[in-house]
């Protein structure tokens, strides 16, 4: 048995309740895994509430790290023992222990311990793809970055100085904006204060930036692609504040030819050399301190609601981890 979170329908925190599962043998392909940390991400609020939608009911939380306590059929690249993470997969991570696909697994070397693990996987590996695949970035460019104070954002504010890139980012407070600036942030703008866009315009003496990383959606699409310069890009990777409206191609063209992708990552992360190398990467930054991940919430496994409702309040800095244990 397991002690887990299920929801059985969609709606506020609420729905998410603390339950025993039973928790059978791996089947062919599979690894049971005892966690000992969580992530905790805004996707897991996306299926929560049915924006993005997953048969019910059903588990919560794509990303864990901890033990391999078993492992079935035709499984080779990992064994009972072994510590290791994930990220992306199948919902179902908020679970003292659960079955999953083998293929999912990293192996965690043995700098990196399992909270730093759960908590740095999907948001690591997503700065990781953003700064290096979808966009082909040269120090010295300048870049937008929205919730800069955030899980994904404090480790970007990190990552872009690592590159040579100049990030700019939003937050919603003097508080956020301190620790924006502490992670390496070039300038910080409190969105909920200044026109972001005019304030990017003079912080580029009116030039614009190369690439937008709009993870807030829905309030920010139209300012994020008034801020950039002619071909430039927009990365629009997340709706925190809501989807983003249908827009016409034209939007793009009277800007300046710009560039538009909605990217994630499953989809940079689908085969196991392009999750090995970008795991390696991660792991490359955070062994050599060059991005220290901050962990400034941590919650019990039967408090995910509690979790939850910080996160959509926009009460969190940095990344959260829930503890099974
Ligand atoms: P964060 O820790 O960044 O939390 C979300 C932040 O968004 C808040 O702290 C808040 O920062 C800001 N925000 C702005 N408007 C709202 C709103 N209306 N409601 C709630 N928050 C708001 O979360 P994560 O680091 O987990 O994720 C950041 C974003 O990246 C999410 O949108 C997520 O979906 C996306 N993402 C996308 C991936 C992909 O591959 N496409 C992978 C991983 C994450 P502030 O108070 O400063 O405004």
């Amino acid at each position: 048995m397991s002690k887990a979170i299920r929801m059985a329908r969609t709606g506020g925190p609420e729905v998410l309740e603390y339950v025993d599962v039973a928790v059978g043998p791996p089947g062919p392909g599979e690894v049971t895994v005892r966690h000992e940390a969580i992530g905790i991400n805004f996707i897991d609020i996306y299926f929560r509430t049915g924006l993005y939608p997953q048969p019910l009911p059903n588990g919560l939380g794509q990303e864990g790290a901890g033990t391999v306590e078993a492992v079935g059929e035709g499984v080779t690249h990992v064994k009972v023992g072994d510590r290791v993470a994930y990220a992306a997969r199948p919902n179902g991570a908020y679970a003292q222990v659960r079955n999953m696909p083998a293929t999912h697994l990293v192996v965690l070397p043995e700098q990196i311990g399992f909270e730093t693990a759960a908590a740095a996987m999907l948001q690591g590996m997503t700065v990781q793809y953003l700064l290096h695949r979808t966009a082909h970035l040269k120090p010295g460019d300048t870049v937008l970055w929205h919730a800069a104070a955030g899980g994904v954002g404090l480790i970007a504010c990190q990552w872009a100085k690592v590159l040579g890139v100049n990030l700019i980012g939003t937050v919603s407070s003097a508080e956020k904006a301190a620790l924006a600036i502490e992670h390496g942030a070039t300038h910080v703008i409190d969105y909920t204060k200044e026109n972001f866009t005019e304030r990017v315009r003079e912080l580029t003496d009116g030039e614009g930036v190369a690439v937008v990383y709009d993870s807030i959606g829905k309030d920010t699409f139209a300012g994020s692609l008034d801020c950039l310069k002619p071909l430039g890009l927009m990365v629009s990777f997340g709706n925190a504040s809501g989807p983003v409206p249908a827009f016409a191609p034209a939007e793009l063209q009277s800007r300046g030819s710009l560039f538009f992708t909605r990217p994630t990552l499953v989809h940079y992360t689908a085969t196991r050399e392009d999750l090995e190398a970008t795991a390696r990467s991660l792991f490359g930054v955070l062994s050599s301190g060059e991005v220290k991940v901050a962990i400034n919430q941590r919650y019990h496994l039967q408090d995910a609601a509690k979790a939850h409702v910080d996160l959509e309040a926009r009460r969190t800095t940095g990344s959260s981890i829930l503890l099974p244990h």
